[in-house]
């Protein structure tokens, strides 16, 4: 009987969602993303929370056991650097995800599709790049989707991953970006990549004693790498120019770059999300 068929298709179904998440559909053009698996019943160890939150469906740090890190890069997209980041990533077979500001994706939409291009993830950065906890939440509601509107009419796919500028949320932001279908991705390996003088622009000078020269930045970062690491530098030129040496002193130690969809997919307890890059993942050299 056509009933009985459905039931049963309707509950092996089921069991295999509870291991691989659910399928969710959002509109236009038949674009799927895997909503991350809804949290088993039974109390997670404490070690699972430590890598992802189910409450807030955050990233913290990629697993442990795994020689593999992440590279992320916020706030572009900025033309001068970010052609130096994409040709340093190509060279190395490095892939990355860009959190980008909606109001830089409008000015710059080839840009970000050559991200995707390239095989990288974009993600969310907002549009205006405004501190979410201090919005109502019809402005946290529109900082983001006016950024993935921005993002889904340069490339003509959605961001499935949002990264809140200075990680500024709280359990209302956090309870909104899940309401969009979005994985906020944290960090916990800061580049301190930038200074900001409110009268004048930094010199050299003051770049060396801050510590914010290229070479400054790489070995900042790479004394920080450990297994599941997320880095997080600035689409901007120190960084840019950082970006061969970290590579190259990340891969020397022993570590392989990862996606977020893989890092999130190669945890103990795995999460799936669809990412979208439009050309097949890189595979990192080593
Ligand atoms: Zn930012």
């Amino acid at each position: 009987m056509p009933t009985l068929g459905l039931v049963g298709l309707g509950m092996s179904a089921k069991s295999a969602l509870m291991i691989t998440g659910s399928l969710l559909a959002i509109g236009g053009g038949g674009y799927f993303i895997y909503k991350a698996s809804k949290p088993p019943k039974r109390p997670l160890p404490a070690v699972y929370d430590d890598y992802f939150s189910h409450a807030e469906k955050m990233l913290k740090r990629g697993n442990r056991a795994n020689n593999e890190i992440l590279l992320t890069i916020d706030d572009g997209p900025h033309p001068e650097s970010l052609k130096i980041i994409l040709a340093t990533l190509k060279k190395y077979k490095v892939p990355a995800t860009f959190f980008v500001v909606g109001i830089r994706v409008k000015e710059h939409p080839d840009l970000v599709r050559q991200i995707m291009n390239d095989g990288h993830e974009v993600g969310n950065h907002t549009q205006d790049h405004l501190r979410l906890d201090t919005l109502s939440e019809q402005a946290v509601r529109n900082q983001i989707d006016f950024c993935d509107q921005n993002i889904f009419k340069a490339t003509g796919r959605h961001a499935s991953f949002i990264r809140p500028p200075g990680f500024r949320t709280n359990a209302k932001v956090g309870d909104i970006l899940e309401s969009h279908g979005l994985t906020t991705i944290g960090w916990n390996v800061g580049a301190k990549d930038f200074i900001v003088f409110r009268n004048r622009e930094a010199t050299a000078e003051d770049r060396a004693r801050i510590g914010v020269e290229p070479d400054q930045i790489a070995e900042r970062v790479l004394k920080q790498l450990k297994p599941g690491s997320i880095i997080v530098l600035h689409d901007i030129k120190v960084s840019a120019l950082a970006l061969p040496k970290i590579i190259e002193g990340a891969q020397k130690k022993g570590f392989k770059f990862i996606t977020t969809a893989q890092m999130l997919a190669r945890l103990p307890e795995p999460i799936m999300v669809k990412a979208n890059p439009s050309a097949p993942l890189i595979t990192a050299s080593r």
